[in-house]
């Protein structure tokens, strides 16, 4: 058998995630952003429960490819354009949409031999200074963009460095409305913190999205906990990764547990030792109280996490009645983050914040070495494939 560890993603909960920033967008029609193997959920997995929304915008060219190949024929954005003057043969071939952030990609575009003019997303750098053209600079980029016969309609977008709040927002805001002021073409501002921050705020309606660009929400993380969960968005958790116990120690007061002898029994305690560990993605850096779940019981994790094994507290579970041997043990079912039996919910972002980083970088880092399924509804799956 191969080891226990699988993760797990859930079509019915990125279905249900959809919906719910659909709400929240309004009449915008939606990117869902599979950037990263879809945050780490693998694309070909997520298609079936986000083929609802508007489009899929993402940054490689082979992951493009792999969604046509999947047979999604409507729009493809990539957010970060060509990397190369070749990449615009692959845009035309795959009717893609892209970005256009800097002077080169335009000028690799008016070298672009086409037949059909590609649609692209002129980016606007409203003050994060990663990409995009400066506010002064927009309107000549525009010009340039649209003298070309290879360009056929322009939008603009930008991104913001702190959408968690409305108030972060509006410096950004207002300096993309008044850089674009009176240029034609749809707009792109939202990330899923944005889309969700300004819901039913007064902001929203100065804040004009064409297109709303969610990510992470759509995978069930909140973009700014821990001011609000996830369960506060709404959201439902997309992946669950979980294992089982290898080994139950018994320890005595005194005695030393794991790699650098880091936590020390108080007295006596049931260790439960899982296979999971910072090979497979889990963060290194989870101290000692990071939350897990067993058998659908919350406990903590002790000590220090190991390559292939973490510990964790069986005392929990003691005190939920449950036996050594009969309710648990050897085999006992260790949620790491997601869904648990008896509807037991672990959410990405506690494990996160408890490691001091964000679920964006969990979801993204699962291991290779880690078994991937699908399962239709929000339950523990039963089947692999
Ligand atoms: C990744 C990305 C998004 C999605 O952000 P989330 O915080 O995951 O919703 C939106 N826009 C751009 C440009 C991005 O790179």
């Amino acid at each position: 058998m191969s080891r226990p560890i699988h993760a797990t993603v859930h079509t019915a909960a990125l279905i249900h995630n959809l919906q719910r920033l659909r709400l929240a967008a309004g009449d915008a029609k939606l990117w869902a952003v599979v950037k990263a193997n879809a945050y780490g959920h693998g694309l070909e997995r997520v298609y079936e429960g986000l083929r609802g929304a508007d489009g899929f915008a993402l940054l490689d060219l082979n992951e493009a490819q792999r969604l046509r190949n999947l047979g999604w024929r409507g729009p493809i954005l990539l957010l970060e354009g060509a990397f190369e003057p070749r990449d615009l043969e692959l845009c035309s071939r795959l009717d893609l949409w892209h970005v256009v952030h800097c002077d080169e990609q335009i000028d690799w575009l008016s070298a672009h031999k086409t037949q059909v003019p590609h649609r692209v997303f002129l980016k606007v750098n409203s003050g994060m200074n990663r990409l995009g053209f400066a506010p002064h600079r927009v309107r000549s980029a525009w010009t340039r963009l649209n003298a070309l016969p290879q360009v056929d309609e322009i939008s603009l977008m930008t991104h913001f460095s702190e959408a968690e709040q409305a108030q972060g927002m509006a410096p950004q805001v207002a300096c993309f409305v008044a850089a674009t002021a009176d240029l034609p073409g749809e707009r792109s501002l939202s990330n899923s913190a944005a889309l969700l921050s300004v819901e039913g705020h007064p902001h929203a309606a100065s804040l004009k999205n064409d297109w709303v660009r969610a990510g992470i929400a759509l995978y069930g993380s909140s973009p700014d906990y821990p001011a609000h969960s996830s369960t506060d968005w709404g959201l439902q958790p997309a992946m669950t990764l979980s294992t089982k116990l290898l080994a139950v120690q018994a320890l005595q007061a005194g005695d030393r547990l794991g790699y650098g002898g880091v936590f020390t029994a108080p007295g006596p305690l049931r260790v439960g030792i899982a296979a999971c560990g910072y090979a497979d993605g889990y963060p290194r850096h989870a101290p000692t109280g990071t939350p897990v779940l067993v058998q659908g019981v919350r406990t903590r994790l002790l000590g220090r996490v190991s390559m292939d094994m973490v510990a964790v507290d069986l005392s929990p579970l003691e005190a939920a009645g449950l036996v050594l041997g009969s309710g648990f043990g050897f085999g006992s079912e260790v949620t790491l983050w997601g869904l648990a039996a008896k509807g037991a919910v672990l959410p990405i972002d506690e494990v996160a914040h408890a490691a001091g980083t964000v679920g964006y970088e969990l979801m993204c880092g699962v291991a290779s070495r880690v078994t991937f399924e699908q399962s239709a509804d929000g339950s523990n799956p039963t089947k692999r494939r």
